[in-house]
């Protein structure tokens, strides 16, 4: 029997070696390439990486940041996903465990992470990524993770939903277009997984976080009037802080009406 501090470093380097592999989906998913073949190369010189400067997190370290065959910079994008990948591991191990549901939730915060940092790219949210999510959320639900099949099937219909019917009302109320598909979509597959008490959660979150950027943006004139904000980034970064920290809010929310 492994000790826990030992159970943590496993779960820590699990989730820093899938953060190599989802730094691969952000950059070819896009694309439509193969997320399999062929193996990584250099961006640059397109040279491929050997085996050894392949070994996630500490590659950038002895490498000193650049490509072992051009010399060009590795971006710093690479290491950074797999940090953050560990990391949430870590929240999600010391949040639920280690059993069945944390590996649920981990893939979740993979694939909230991979969506993030796609969106933020490609101002797209590829339907590969949200649609089997959806599935599979409906399913780790249903048979997993405490949420039960009624809330997640609620939680796809009413996150899609209301993403949806603010689609169609923005042009109205903002006079222009502010939610893609790739937006609904992904906030059904986000009530897949967390059912839909969470799923508003996230919604508030990702609208509140949201609106404080981008003013912020444009204050700064970072942002223009009209210029387009990806929305997909904060939604994944409500439903990051709705699966660990649902509890707390909900109940700070009903002490203040007590
Ligand atoms: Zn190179």
């Amino acid at each position: 029997m492994m000790d826990v501090v030992s159970l943590y470093i496993v779960w820590f380097v699990a989730g820093v070696v899938v953060g190599s592999f989802l730094n691969v989906c952000i950059l070819r998913i896009p694309r439509g390439q193969s997320v399999v073949r062929p193996g990584s190369s250099c961006p640059q010189c397109r040279q491929p990486v050997r085996w050894f400067d392949n070994v996630p997190l500490v590659n950038f370290i002895w490498l000193k940041a650049r490509c072992r065959w051009c010399g060009s910079r590795l971006s710093w994008r690479y290491p950074l996903v797999e940090g953050l990948n560990g990391l949430g591991y870590l929240a999600v191990a010391g949040t639920f465990g280690f059993g069945m549901v944390a590996v649920v939730y981990a893939l979740f915060v993979s694939v909230l992470l991979t969506v993030m940092m796609i969106d933020f790219d490609h101002l797209i949210i590829p339907d590969v990524i949200s649609l089997p999510g959806m599935v599979i959320g409906f399913v780790a639900s249903t048979f997993i993770v405490p949420v039960g099949w009624r809330s997640s099937l609620i939680g796809i219909v009413l996150g899609g939903g209301l993403l949806w019917g603010l689609a169609i009302l923005s042009p109205y109320l903002f006079g222009k277009e502010g939610l893609g598909g790739g937006d609904i979509k992904c906030l059904a597959m986000i009530g897949a997984f967390l059912g839909w008490p969470n799923v508003l959660l996230t919604l508030f979150l990702a609208s509140f976080a949201g609106a404080v950027v981008g003013v912020s943006l444009m204050a700064c004139r970072r942002l223009e009037l009209g210029q387009y904000l990806p929305f997909g980034p904060f939604l994944a970064a409500g439903a990051v802080v709705s699966l660990f920290c649902h509890r707390d809010i909900f109940r700070l929310y009903a002490d203040m009406f007590r």
